[in-house]
């Protein structure tokens, strides 16, 4: 009863795999939890997959997928895989400290159904990807109204939820917002970010940008409204000009209006070929969507 699975992802972190399957079922059998580790070897290049295979099979689901598909998907793939009456999705790298499960477990014993980890503190991160990423939160939070500042992908789920969530079938998932989307009765938990003990981060500065765009369009149509916007303001700034035009026209110093018309093609061209580009850009996400292809493939299972 009260089986807790504990999704891994994990790419290229050979490093890591052994450490946190010690910590992790250390903690759980300390504390008398009946668990699961699902480990999901997200197409890696190393030795994940040999080691993620090497662990004791009873409390261990490997899954690996043909090739690197992201962590999203990999946190689909677990949460699919799992098969605890709660969920919780963590870090392979154990910057999520895995004390905090043993306090999640007990508030989904007291009836949440979901906990969230919140940050207590961003841990060691550059100062331009703090700025990088509270930018990206708070523009998150107003398109999605959802308080998304702070959030993180770790977090415990009753199994309802993770059923919930499975049933979403966008291409695009988007874990740590969709778990806030569903609903439930929802409590959160803070927790300080560890430093990564091996290895690096995943995340170059371009995965990072590709994401963020990635999100808010798939939570928000916000930018296309923008163009609307934009092409009001060019409106209202082509009425002016063009009175200034009649006027200089009237008054007898026309040829000078060639500034004005210079000025005219330069804006209303720039901003076209902005709307143009937005609007590209969710046409590209429909056909992805549209095109209904899964979200991972799974090459092998440890089982
Ligand atoms: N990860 C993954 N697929 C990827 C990139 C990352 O499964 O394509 C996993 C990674 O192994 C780790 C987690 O996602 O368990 C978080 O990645 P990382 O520690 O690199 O991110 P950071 O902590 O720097 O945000
Ligand atoms: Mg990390």
């Amino acid at each position: 009863m009260g089986t807790l699975s504990i999704v891994l992802p994990a790419y290229n972190e050979e490093l890591m795999i052994e450490e946190t399957w010690r910590q992790l079922s250390k903690i759980m059998e300390d504390n008398n939890i009946p668990y699961e580790l699902v480990m999901v070897d997200d197409g890696s290049k190393d030795g994940t997959w040999e080691k993620i295979c090497s662990l004791p099979k009873d409390h261990v689901t490997g899954v690996s997928f043909s090739r690197n598909f992201g962590k999203e998907a990999a946190v689909f793939a677990g949460l699919e895989t799992a098969s605890g009456d709660c969920v919780a999705v963590m870090d392979c790298d154990l910057q999520h400290p895995p004390e905090t499960l043993v306090t999640m477990y007990s508030l989904w014993k007291e009836g949440y159904e979901v906990v969230e980890g919140i940050k207590s503190s961003r841990g060691k991160e550059s100062r331009i990807h703090k700025g990088f990423a509270n930018l990206f939160y708070s523009l998150m939070s107003k398109a999605m109204h959802l308080d998304m500042a702070n959030a993180s992908d770790f977090k415990l789920m009753d199994r309802k939820v993770v059923d919930t969530i499975l049933l979403m079938k966008e291409r695009n998932p988007f874990f740590r917002a969709m778990s806030s989307w569903v609903g439930f009765r929802k409590t959160t938990v803070e927790y300080e970010v560890q430093e990564r003990m091996a290895g690096d981060s995943k995340w170059s500065f371009k995965s990072l940008v590709k994401y963020a765009i990635s999100n808010i369009s798939s939570y928000s149509a916000a930018p296309m409204q923008l163009v609307t916007i934009a092409g009001i303001l060019t409106f209202l700034l082509a009425v002016i000009l063009g009175i200034q035009t009649l006027i200089r026209y009237f008054t007898g110093t026309a040829t000078e209006g060639f500034t004005t018309v210079i000025l005219l093609v330069l804006v209303i061209g720039s901003i076209l070929m902005m709307s143009l580009g937005i609007i590209g850009y969710y046409v590209a996400r429909i056909y992805e969507e549209i095109k209904g292809r899964p979200r991972f493939i799974i090459s092998r299972t440890n089982k």
